[in-house]
């Protein structure tokens, strides 16, 4: 049943990775991974992003019009729409639960988590750092996959006193699809390359044998890379077999494989030739400022409008006392942009958004992480000496490529 394969491998992803600047290539503000707010659970913000809609409705009808048509024939068009939607429902309620047992296991780490989104390709759990020990890794990765063979198991479970019983098999169909399904996903994501969770488990097992961050990344990530390939050659092989939709599907699967690994490598690489490195280096000296009374319009008008920046220190009687974002401007409604001030809607200094200029980059780079506007004010002695933006690493990073000093 190759097309069940590739929808279990569409949503083989627990991509718990942190994306310390997934984006610092391209331009500063994109938001990553927003999408249509579910609710909230035990304080994780549960996410759909639009792509997701098109699996949901992709799974649904491999199951209602395919996998159970083929299984249990004699049955009416009703109820096996019926089983599929269960089906889908709790295929996607199990790739939750999936995610959310990374999200608890890094919260019980100290690792600040705001929460899960589903997308195209699975589930992601926005975490803002990543873990800071091998062990500590090891456990996060690995809780995932265990949880899915909990659940293959709980739904075999069901599936076999059905089957002794003699119930439907509208319910025993139901669950032996879940029971492999769930068995998939585990197995799948046991594979060892960045960014699945079996990647990660090597990386936490090397990282801990050869001390090296950056090494265990770099071989963890080099696998995932012969993954994808391998993904991709499975998905040419399925198209040139004239099963058209799963081979497109590995081939979509398998790039977006070989990107995510590659990111992996980056961040630790840009944390790893960031050591040594001060803030001072890295800012830019000196950047224009707002008055912290000016109304958001006025803002608007004379700053985001004429300037290219997306974001400005904020000033009162000359000193730095916060941040304002065109993001955070955007979110206020317009009508009230005449009588609401830069200093109402600022980030204030005291959450955690301001640097030393003779400060370790490494540390700089958590409190961006943390502080969730990327982006951090250099002072001294409560005056302005710059600013860092995930921009300024980014070209920082571009420079040192150039002149070759770096990067290895
Ligand atoms: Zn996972």
């Amino acid at each position: 049943m190759p097309e069940e394969l590739a929808i279990a491998f569409i949503y083989a992803f627990g991509v718990s990775t942190p994306h310390l600047f997934p984006d610092y290539s391209f331009g500063e503000e994109e938001e990553y991974m927003q999408g249509l707010r579910l609710g909230t659970f035990y304080g994780f913000e549960i996410r759909i992003d639009l792509s997701w809609l098109v699996i949901f409705f992709l799974v649904l009808w491999t199951l209602t019009v395919g996998l159970f048509p083929t299984n249990y024939p004699g049955l009416s068009n009703t109820t096996y729409l019926g089983m599929g939607i269960v089906a889908t429902l709790l295929f996607f309620a199990s790739l939750l639960a999936h995610e959310l047992s990374h999200s608890f296991v890094a919260r019980a780490k100290g690792i600040p988590v705001e929460g899960i989104t589903l997308f195209l390709f699975g589930g992601v759990s926005r975490t803002r750092m990543d873990a800071e020990t091998p062990g500590d890794e090891f456990q996060i990765a690995i809780i995932g996959p265990l949880t899915s063979v909990v659940l293959a198991a709980f739904f075999g479970l069901i599936w076999y006193l059905g089957k002794t019983a003699g119930w439907s098999v509208v319910v025993t169909g139901i669950a032996f699809y879940l029971a492999s399904i769930n068995l998939a996903l585990a197995i799948f994501n046991m594979l060892p390359g960045l960014p699945l969770d079996g990647g990660r488990v090597l990386r936490s097992l090397l990282w801990k044998y050869t001390g090296s961050q950056r090494k265990a990344t770099q071989i963890a990530s080099i696998g995932g890379q012969w993954l994808a390939y391998l993904v991709i050659a499975l998905g040419f092989w399925q198209l040139f077999g004239s099963a058209l939709l799963s081979g497109l599907w590995f081939i979509l699967i398998g790039w977006f494989l070989h990107n995510a690994a590659e990111i992996s490598y980056e961040e630790v690489l840009l944390r790893t030739s960031l050591q040594g490195v001060r803030a001072r280096e890295i800012m830019t000296p000196y950047p224009e400022t707002v008055n912290a009374e000016m109304t958001l319009q006025e803002l608007v008008d004379k700053y985001f409008l004429t300037r290219r920046y997306h974001s400005f220190p904020v000033t009162e009687d000359s000193h730095p006392i916060g941040i304002i974002t065109l993001n955070q401007v955007k979110d206020v409604p317009r009508e009230e942009w005449i009588y609401r001030t830069v200093k109402d809607i600022m980030i204030p200094c005291s959450n955690g958004v301001t640097a030393f200029p003779e400060e370790q980059m490494s540390q700089v780079l958590s409190k961006m992480q943390e502080s969730g506007v990327r982006r951090v004010l250099v002072t001294q002695n409560g005056s302005l000496k710059g600013i860092i933006t995930a921009n300024d690493v980014a070209i920082w990073l571009q420079r040192q490529r150039e002149f070759g000093k770096q990067m290895g």
